[in-house]
């Protein structure tokens, strides 16, 4: 699925919203505009009929003959070029009842007809509006006030607003595509802007390849939620180097240390090979061998076991299992490991004490621990511990051998490495044994830490969640 940039995504919403707020906008300035100029037309048109009904205190009935007057002519009246009002006066009539009067500046007074021959001033005034409307309802506004026995219509005519008004419309309507077409140009402009700091995130972390790993995204980017997206991908980055480097420095320590006993027994094969070598000279010879073989296997195993751990690939149990039995095998192995030195293996644990994880796993770190105080320790005790604290249960091996420097316990636990390395070769070791046992009880959920003193020993404390008995995983 190909999806649609951002910048084309924001474009294409600003536009819309600009494009509705523009119409509702402009619909709105019309309907304002009409509303204001109808209620100035009717300001106006009351201001015309107060000052008429004010003129009417002056007038006096004229004499003469009374003729009659249609209201279509009225209406004529009011909304022809000439007067802009008109006057009726509602006076009693002599045949009784009364009669309708308009009064205009040439007098005499004429009678309005309506239908019937006696008009009341109320249907006068719907006559002459039906008849104002008749010339159109749109194109006249009327007003009419009634003053004592007086009538006072004034009309105007609509068609100046009305004109505006089309005006308007059609203004608004032609420049609309104009005005949003401007805004998205400027939107446009606006977004490329915006997302320009986006962009060069993106291309700087396009552009760190596996060789670049050093390199990082340029920050601050000038915003703040960019920058803090560049930070996380730095982070990122960061993770990736080291694990990176890890791999490289694991891989060539795992070549050399593989090479160094391929290089002996080619060298013990190419000796013994030798014609002049005797039948025992070539036990020993084969006898080298053998131990080098057994050397690289146990090294190729212990690299299979920490590649399956770091794949996940580890069959790891999470069940309850018995503390003391595990330390009572870890104390004789020990035992029997330091045959023949001056030393005491002792194992001290309060109580029966279950701890939740995988007791295999568990055996072979506590194995990895104590094989180091023995190799590490001349003459003294080896005591392993166990205790529980609250939900935690801790088992502790404290040898009184030479101690690990300060400078070297936060890396003694890293892959491949080892406080003298030509001692530790000595040894045996090639500094995975503390790397595995770490391993093995973070993966069951457990911590594993050193504390040391020089010259008088070091001691290791592997922490297991604890269960309060066996079947239970509840502390
Ligand atoms: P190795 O298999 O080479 O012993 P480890 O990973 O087990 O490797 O240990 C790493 C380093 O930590 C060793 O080189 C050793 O010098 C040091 N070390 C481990 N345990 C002890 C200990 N109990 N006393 C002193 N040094 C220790």
């Amino acid at each position: 699925m190909t999806e649609r940039p951002l910048a084309a995504d924001l474009i294409a919403r600003f536009s819309r919203v600009t494009w509705v707020t523009l119409t509702g906008y402009a619909v709105l300035v019309i309907a304002v505009f009409a509303v204001v100029s109808e209620m100035s037309l009717s300001r106006s048109l009351a201001q015309s009929a107060t000052v008429i009904e004010s003129l009417l205190g002056l007038y006096a009935d004229p004499g003469g003959e009374r003729t009659t007057v249609a209201p279509e002519m009225l209406a004529d009246q009011l909304v022809g070029m000439g007067a802009r009002f008109i006057i009726t006066r509602t006076r009693p009539s002599d045949e009784g009842g009364s009669s309708v009067y308009f009064l205009s500046s040439t007098m005499p007074a004429k009678r309005i007809t309506t239908l019937g021959p006696r008009a009341t001033a109320d249907e006068v005034h719907v006559e002459i509006a039906r008849a104002v409307a008749e010339r159109g309802r749109w194109r006249y506004k009327l007003h009419h006030v009634r003053s004592g026995e007086f009538d006072i219509f004034v009309a105007a005519t609509r068609e100046t607003s009305l004109f505006a008004l089309a005006g308007l419309a059609v203004a608004a309507l032609a420049l609309l595509p104009l005005t949003a077409l401007a805004a998205r140009r400027s939107t446009r402009a606006a977004v490329t802007q915006a997302l320009r700091p986006v962009e060069r995130v993106r291309s700087e972390t396009q552009a760190i390849g596996p060789r670049d790993l050093s390199r990082r995204v340029s920050e601050p980017t000038g915003v703040a939620e960019i920058t803090e997206i560049a930070a996380s991908i730095n982070r990122l980055i960061s993770r990736v180097e080291a694990s990176h480097r890890a791999l490289e420095a694991f891989t060539a320590d795992a070549s050399h240390e593989l090479r160094t006993p391929l290089t002996h027994m080619r060298a013990e094969a190419q000796w013994a090979l030798d014609e002049r070598r005797t039948d025992e000279e070539m036990r020993d010879a084969l006898a080298a061998i053998g131990a080098e073989v057994e050397r690289t296997s146990k090294l190729a195993e212990d690299l299979l076991l920490l590649a399956r751990g770091d794949n996940r690939a580890l069959v790891v149990e999470r069940k309850p299992f018995e503390v003391e039995p595990i330390l009572q095998e870890i104390a004789e192995i020990t035992d029997a490991m330091a045959t023949g030195r001056h030393l005491q293996v002792s194992v001290k644990a309060e109580g029966s004490l279950f701890a939740q994880g995988d007791p295999d796993h568990t055996r072979q770190v506590l194995l990895n621990l104590a094989a180091n105080a023995v190799r590490h320790t001349e003459s003294g005790t080896v005591v392993i511990r166990a205790a529980r604290d609250d939900n935690i249960i801790s088992i502790a091996i404290a040898d009184q051998g030479e101690g690990i420097p300060p400078q070297d316990r936060p890396r003694i636990f890293d892959r491949f490495y080892r406080v003298e390395k030509s001692r530790s070769r000595a040894h045996g070791g090639v500094g995975l044994g503390l790397a595995i046992a770490k391993m093995l009880t973070e993966l069951q959920g457990g911590t594993i830490e050193v504390a040391s003193e020089m010259g008088r020993g070091s001691t290791f404390t592997v922490r297991l969640p604890a269960v309060l008995r066996e079947g239970s995983n509840q502390p």
